[in-house]
């Protein structure tokens, strides 16, 4: 198993085209890898919202955590986003006014009420509100973004395949 993410931000540092980087992770199971590998790096900010009940059961701490219980609908877990995606892009939080150089945005489709696996009881909006706050900050601080798809496991694959088609065109309106 490898960390595409975790790998894409050490490879770009290695070739000197970024320093700073954030991964604002809002896939419903916590990113516990991209926290583990990540600890300890002030050059790079983890942020995950999930939720608190899900996979993996042991937790590995992140720059900032925010754990979500079973059946959470739009509201508190927009209010999450927000503080996270704000934290990971640097205007509040930890990494105060400095910029990342690249923010990775995992856009899991798995926080879907009809998720089978998520707990979560998020709606298609919510989804949709979730994107248009990541793409926003980025495009508000002209940060670079890159989205990867987390997972999705709807009991209609259609909604899996249209959620996440939504984080990619939402993004691909910052081009
Ligand atoms: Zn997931």
């Amino acid at each position: 198993v490898f960390n595409d993410v975790a790998v894409a931000i050490r490879a770009l540092q290695a070739t000197g085209r970024i320093r700073r980087a954030a991964v604002i992770d809002l896939d419903v199971h916590q990113g516990n890898g991209t926290a583990a590998i990540f600890r300890g790096d002030p050059h790079v900010f983890t942020a995950s919202v999930h939720g608190a009940s899900n996979f993996p059961f042991r937790k590995e701490p992140g720059d900032l955590d925010l754990a979500l219980r079973d059946g959470t609908p739009d509201g508190p877990f927009l209010d999450a986003v927000e503080i996270a995606v704000e934290a990971a892009t640097g205007s509040i939080g930890p990494t105060g006014n400095r910029r990342p150089d690249l923010v990775v945005y995992v856009a899991g489709a798995d926080p879907f009420e009809k998720d089978r696996l998520g707990r979560l009881a998020v709606t298609r909006a919510g989804l949709a509100e979730r994107d248009r706050i990541v793409v926003d900050a980025a495009r508000r601080r002209a940060l670079p973004l890159a989205v990867v798809m987390g997972g999705g496991y709807a009991e209609r694959v259609e909604d899996t395949v249209a959620i996440h088609l939504h984080s990619v065109r939402t993004a691909a309106t910052l081009a």
